[in-house]
């Protein structure tokens, strides 16, 4: 007996979209974003206009829901709004790492002041937007994290589209694809030969590619049970994975952010 009005608040719906010019081909639909923000004025036209573009959206208002939830399922995105009523927005982001949730996070912060010191402070956030944000521009950036994250979910194991065939007019260099799910790493069509915990420090890296992995980050991703101490291990390993990407032409660097981490970018040190 509901009302069926259009109720567009809290739903999950993903309404088919009528846009023609969308040249942006990434695949949204049914992806999972998960909206924490307290203010109902900034996250009700948010979730809407997510909706609208066919994302599932998920919205709470607090710390501690979100974690809940991010942790819980299928959650890719995270839109994190700061100033929450329960908890600093910026340990939800950190505690979100901490706990191994690997899929976007984007940050909203309030002013661009603010927004410097947040970003100095590398709590493994993927992206920041300072507010007011326009719309567009928050959709651009979701759809950036989701198809640097999107390559090995949409990888089959055994199949799929041919490593390298994805980089845009790209030929004489020799793109690096990770493909977690087969776990193999081509620099072109060319395989990269790597030990298990290389592959898994450029899995890492990858999967966060132009943005700066922690050293904490991958000591837990990498090494989780017995990193307590040194991170020398880390250090060797990432020296060894260096030489071979570069031995293999690969169209990458991996930059030494100091006292930080590393960070994975297309295009090599000495090109
Ligand atoms: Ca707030």
């Amino acid at each position: 007996m509901g009302d069926p009005g259009r109720r567009d608040a809290d739903t999950r719906g993903r309404a088919p979209r009528e846009d023609e010019g969308d040249v942006d081909s990434i695949d949204v639909v049914g992806r999972q974003i998960l909206v924490v923000e307290d203010d109902d004025g900034i996250a009700l036209p948010l979730v809407r206009t997510l909706s609208r573009e066919g994302y599932e959206v998920l919205r709470v208002a607090e710390g501690r829901a979100a974690i809940e939830q991010a942790t819980a399922g299928e959650v890719e995105l995270v839109v994190l709004d700061l100033g929450l009523p329960d908890m600093d927005g910026l340990d939800v982001c950190r505690r979100l790492r901490d706990l191994g949730y690997d899929g976007g996070i984007v940050i909203l912060t309030a002013r661009d002041g603010e927004l410097d010191r947040v970003v100095g402070l590398d709590v493994g956030a993927d992206d920041y937007i300072a507010k007011p944000f326009a719309l567009a521009e928050l959709l651009a950036r979701l759809r950036a994290l989701l198809r640097r994250s999107s390559r090995p979910l949409a990888a089959e194991p055994g199949g799929g589209a041919p490593p390298g065939a994805s980089a845009p007019g790209a030929a004489s260099v020799t793109p690096l694809t990770v493909d977690p799910a087969s776990r193999r790493a081509h620099a072109g069509d060319r395989e990269v030969q790597l030990s298990t915990k290389e592959f898994d420090l450029l899995a890492q890296l990858d999967r966060h590619r132009g943005a700066v992995v922690t050293r904490e980050q991958l000591m837990d991703e990498v090494w989780d049970e017995n990193w307590f101490g040194s991170t020398k291990t880390l250090d060797v390993t990432m020296a060894r994975l260096r030489q071979k990407l570069d031995d293999a032409g690969a169209d990458v660097r991996i930059t030494t952010i100091r006292g930080v981490g590393f960070r994975l970018d297309e295009g090599r040190a000495d090109a």
